[in-house]
């Protein structure tokens, strides 16, 4: 094990950071952003404990909106304040700064957290989480989902970061997304072939809130997929570890050839421990934060560790995790998906997985418990 001496000043600069927060937050611009969203908006929420990292700050406006129209709302104020916005799923892929994100936390679980099986296809809306998802899709008798019963976060997370495992991913059932994108304040259907689907990642920007996803899956042995949903859910237990993380910090390099993990291992970095956060002991892609920690630690044992497997491999690992409200780190700018309304736009489509008296909402409680 490596052992890095803690991060100089970490307590002190969180300190720092949070008396700074307020004083930030409180600027006018904030408290009339807030006000023109109206009863959607909440001034100075806390994020990072939203987040799986259970780290981080707080964001200057978190809004929730009830329908497709408050997004809409949400674009003008952006626009008229010139904030920024990003939206927050289960936070399990997700990194806030100490000092917060100066902009609109968006929450859509007040208007997307229902799903209706329609045959082979499954309308969800991006709140729903993927374990309880994938439960109820092998309970209607389809096969095709079972990788995701073990992967903690939401239909719009995982569209968004084409989040997969044990072979299959997002792009292998996503038929199409109902979409707003705020800088245009236009809300459309784009089909999954628009979106740039890739390994962990896709062409979708902060400004573009993935609302319900149209899934297509085969019809299965309910028997048989059950086994695979807890044989995954045991897989996970005995492999990854539970506590403060986001999961695989870095995509492989070379998927299924590859990975990062082996690739931390070789440069001897497992057990690694920088200020609160370390590299796990159980998993080598997975660095850990703590209770208490700050999330500098963690992004500076991220780029250590980035740094270390570069200098002596000659990979350089791209991370998986979004970094929010980091002005000082070199973070991916993504123009985005074309949302050409010349093309696949039809702002008249009804988006509101709510309004259906079909929907079943996806219950919490129903997940997989303990670590995925
Ligand atoms: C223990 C553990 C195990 C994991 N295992 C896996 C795994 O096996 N495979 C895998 O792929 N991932 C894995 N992850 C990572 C994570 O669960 C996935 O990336 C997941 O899809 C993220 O979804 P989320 O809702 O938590 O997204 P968040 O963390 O909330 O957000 C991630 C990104 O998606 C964006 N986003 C969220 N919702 C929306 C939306 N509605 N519209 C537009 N953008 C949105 C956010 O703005 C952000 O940029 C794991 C994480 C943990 C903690």
């Amino acid at each position: 094990m490596t052992a890095h001496s803690a991060a100089p000043n970490s307590t002190s600069s969180r300190s720092r950071s949070s008396r700074s927060r307020s004083s930030r937050f409180d600027d006018a611009r904030f408290i009339d952003a807030a006000a023109d969203l109206g009863p959607i908006a909440t001034r100075i929420v806390p994020i990072g404990v939203l987040t799986t990292y259970r780290v981080g700050g707080s964001a200057a406006i978190m809004a929730r909106p009830r329908s497709v129209d408050d997004l809409l709302a949400i674009a003008a104020t952006m626009r008229r304040f010139e904030l920024p916005a990003v939206v927050i799923g289960r936070g399990s892929n997700m990194l806030v700064a100490d000092a917060g994100f100066g902009g609109i936390a968006i929450s859509l679980a007040d208007m997307a957290a229902d799903h209706r099986i329609e045959d082979a296809d499954v309308v969800a809306g991006a709140s729903v989480a993927l374990p309880q998802l994938a439960r109820r899709v092998v309970a209607a008798g389809l096969t095709g989902f079972e990788w995701a019963v073990g992967v903690p976060g939401s239909v719009g997370g995982a569209v968004r970061m084409n989040a997969g495992g044990h072979g299959s991913d997002m792009s292998a059932c996503l038929v199409d997304i109902a979409i707003v994108d705020l800088h245009i304040a236009v809300s459309c259907r784009l089909a999954a072939s628009r979106l740039g689907l890739r390994f962990r990642g896709s062409d979708l920007a902060d400004h573009q809130v993935v609302v319900d996803a149209r899934l297509r899956f085969a019809p299965g042995d309910r028997s048989l997929s059950e086994a695979e949903l807890n044989e995954i859910v045991r897989w996970r237990r005995e492999h990854q570890p539970g506590g403060q993380n986001a999961g695989s910090v870095f995509v492989n390099p070379i998927p299924g050839e590859l990975s990062a993990g082996e690739l931390i291992d070789r440069v001897g970095l497992r057990g690694t421990v920088l200020g609160s956060a370390s590299v796990s002991d159980k998993h080598a892609n997975f660095i850990q934060g703590s209770n208490g920690g700050s999330a500098a630690d963690v992004v500076a044992l991220i780029e250590s560790v980035r740094a270390r497997v570069a200098a002596e491999t000659g990979f350089v690992l791209r991370s998986e995790v979004r970094l929010v409200g980091f002005d000082d780190v070199e973070v991916d700018v993504n123009p985005g998906v074309d949302v050409n309304p010349g093309v696949d736009v039809n702002p008249g489509v009804d988006v509101n997985p709510g309004v259906d008296a079909t929907v079943g909402r996806v219950d919490e409680g129903d997940g997989t418990g303990g670590p995925a």
